[in-house]
């Protein structure tokens, strides 16, 4: 081996510039820092070729003396902190003085600088880590940095380099972090002399949002707050229908500084949990803010992670923030027609902020499609009725395939009421329910799956519709109808309204608008909620099998079972070996007396075993339950009689969430009354 020898200090910036400089995002990132940290109050960046070819950022900071400029590209040269101790106290975003040397040693880099009060400033120009002498040089105050053709002496790290665009994309998200960290300071991003963006100065974190993110989402976002000593938590996350399928829109901040914590952000997911489809998530802009002696910034080259003193508690007091916050909070997603897109093009601001998929975004497009298909098949005029009777049940938007008597009978009602003055012009459900009461509707045998079924309606039909076909599912807690707002029920105490279309969905209406529930998806909910509130209370109501049931299985799901037979037995399902890997099968809970046990077994099994190894107890109990309550839960195609149509709303009210199935899809959508009114062009 060769002898051992100090490196010259070119290589040793060179291998600093390696860990902070990565492309021209890092540039963009460390000098908007330093312009930030110079009281900075207005920050303009320009960039060429995506910051490869030029990255210029210009503040009004406080500058830099002529005779402080050698120093200030000079490694470990800062005027940030002076000891060690001050390490555990900082307060700005940079300390470690390195930047600027290791963008100098990589780049063609020029600074033009003068402090307040100077008559002239001075600029120092650096080529891949030669430094000339100091110029005198006329600029406003301030300080212009540029950073011209990043890498040009390290060409392993300039084949990295991404095409323009995708660069433009990194940069101008290392901007947006500062940006939304720091709303009362003006940024602007220009590209090839181009706009991207210019963020005037907000006194609110929510306008800045919604000038980078758009007014949609701006519009649904939560505000959330809590204090644990020291530790203040705040900012906004996002109404579940608003997610993405990666977690890049997930910004925290300490103490002004954007971080990633891995910790944090499963504190986020779990608190979302169940409120969001798998793949799916959460977006939230939170501040935590600390005193600077409660964490280690100096863990990381680029600070992006830091080191908690006590990061348990910072994750009990997120979770708990969020948790309270949805559970005391409307999550139903409401309909809306789309909003007009983010101020600056998605191309322009990268995966940033590009385009806001929004998860729910093209089934709510589909829903009110249908929504207006389907009140257009109803009859109803979204006009004054015209003079002439039944003229728009039967008009060009009537559909085909429909039976004349169903046409027939509400044009003819329609036909007798008064014709509407334009303060009672506005249709509702409850005046299509008096429409329809007294007169004949599709005969039950008529209706083809696929086609609406009335369910309030005569005794006979419900019985028949809960035939032994039916499918038979246990109903927890109290059958009475109108339990809540949504279903309350008629003044002479019929059932709910509700309209179970397509055998998967019901329609009633609420005191907003119309309400859409999937009917599995509600169920769904339902029990598992039930589920498990009672394996939380404790070991679920267990009912014994009168035979005890072999069940066979392979070797490793027999190991498996026994494994977990503690958890099984929570969940009520007790199980004993049975010589080879049959096991014996002994209790079942009794609130899934409708499915067959050794079914449960195996589908606890399935879950058992492809959950990851080191799962938490918790998690896979959570995955059991879901599951169970899936496979328990009514079916989309299942017809349902008008009594269980009226228990399942009844429950609706009784749990925490019952806007979302455990899988995260919506339960229910609103059709709001005002939307209805927009869309029929009404307002
Ligand atoms: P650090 O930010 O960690 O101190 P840098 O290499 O980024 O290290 O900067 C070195 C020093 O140069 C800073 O401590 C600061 O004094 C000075 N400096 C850099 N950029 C600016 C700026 N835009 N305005 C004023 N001073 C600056
Ligand atoms: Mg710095």
């Amino acid at each position: 081996m060769a002898p051992i020898c100090r490196l010259p200090q070119s290589v040793i910036n060179k291998i600093a510039a390696g860990e902070v400089i990565e492309r021209p995002a890092s540039v963009v990132k460390e000098l908007v820092e330093n312009a930030i940290d110079a009281g900075a109050t207005r920050i303009d960046v320009a960039l060429e070729g995506g910051g490869a070819e030029l990255v210029r950022v210009v503040d009004n900071g406080c500058g830099i003396s002529a005779e402080d400029l050698p120093l200030a590209i000079a490694s470990h040269a800062t005027s940030k902190i002076a000891s060690a101790e001050d390490l555990f106290r900082v307060r700005t975003l940079g300390f470690r003085g390195e930047a600027l040397a290791s963008i100098a040693e990589v780049s063609r880099l020029t600074i033009r600088s003068r402090p307040a009060g100077c008559p002239a400033g001075a600029a120092i120009e650096v080529q891949g880590g030669e430094v000339s002498p100091v110029k005198p040089c006329g600029c406003p105050v301030g300080t212009t940095v540029e950073v011209r053709d990043l890498f040009f002496n390290t060409p392993v790290r300039r084949k990295f380099l991404r095409a323009p665009q995708t660069e433009l994309g990194h940069a101008s998200e290392a901007l947006v972090r500062v940006a939304l960290a720091f709303p009362g300071i003006h940024c602007s991003l220009r590209h090839q002399d181009r706009p991207v963006f210019d963020l005037p100065p907000s006194g609110q974190y929510l306008e800045r949002i919604a000038r980078i993110f758009g007014q949609a989402l701006a519009d649904h976002l939560f505000w959330v707050e809590s204090t644990d000593g020291p530790v203040r938590l705040w900012g906004y996350v996002a109404h579940p229908s608003h997610s993405r399928s990666n977690n890049r829109m997930q910004y925290l901040f300490l103490n002004g500084r954007c971080i990633r914590d891995r910790s944090l952000q499963h504190a986020l997911g779990e608190a979302y949990r169940g409120l969001l489809m798998t793949g799916r998530y959460p977006i939230a802009f939170l501040f935590l803010e600390m005193p600077p002696e409660w964490v280690d910034v100096n863990v990381h080259p680029t600070k992006l992670e830091v080191r908690f003193q006590d990061s348990g508690r910072l994750y009990s007091q997120l979770l708990g923030t969020l948790r309270s916050k949805f559970l005391s909070t409307d999550l139903t997603p409401r309909l809306e027609s789309s909003e007009p897109a983010a101020p600056w093009g998605a191309e322009s601001c990268g995966q940033a902020a590009g385009a806001l998929e929004d998860a729910a975004g093209g089934f709510q497009q589909r829903l009110v499609e249908w929504a207006k298909g389907k009140i257009a098949a109803w009859g109803l005029p979204t006009e004054p009725l015209p003079g002439a009777a039944g003229g728009a049940a039967s008009g060009p938007n009537a559909p085909a395939g429909q039976s004349s008597s169903f046409n027939g009978a509400v044009g003819q009602v329609l036909a007798n009421r008064e014709l509407p003055t334009p303060k009672n012009r506005e249709l509702d459900l409850v005046e299509l329910d008096r429409c329809w009461a007294p007169v004949g509707r599709p005969e039950d045998d008529e209706v083809e799956p696929g086609e609406s079924s009335w369910p309030a309606s005569s005794a006979e039909s419900s019985v028949a519709a809960a035939g032994p076909s039916n499918p038979q599912w246990t109903v927890q807690g109290p059958h009475s109808y109108g339990a809540g707002p949504e279903d309350a029920a008629s003044p002479n105490g019929a059932p709910p309204k509700a309209l179970q279309v397509h055998n998967r969905y019901l329609v009633a209406e609420t005191e907003e608008g119309v309400m859409v529930i999937d009917q599995h998806a509600l169920h769904e909910r339902i029990l598992y909620e039930q589920l498990r509130a009672r394996v939380l209370a404790g070991p679920v109501e267990c009912q014994a099998l009168l035979v005890p049931e072999p069940v066979d299985l392979s070797p490793a799901e027999a190991a498996t079972v026994l494994e977990h037979r503690e958890l099984l037995a929570r969940l009520g399902l007790r199980v004993e070996p049975f010589g080879g890997s049959t096991v014996l099968l002994s209790t079942y809970p009794a609130m899934l007396a409708n499915i067959s046990p050794a079914e449960l077994l195996h589908e606890a099994i399935h879950q058992l075993m492809s959950s990851s190894k080191g799962l938490q107890p918790r998690d896979l109990l959570d995955a059991l339950l879901h599951s169970i309550a899936c496979k328990a839960a009514i079916k989309a195609g299942d017809r349902l009689s008008p009594e269980e149509i009226a228990a399942l709303l009844a429950q609706r009210h009784l749990i925490d969430d019952a806007h979302h199935c455990p899988h995260g899809r919506p339960t229910a959508l609103v059709l709001r009354r005002e939307e209805l009114d927009r869309q029929f062009g009404r307002t």
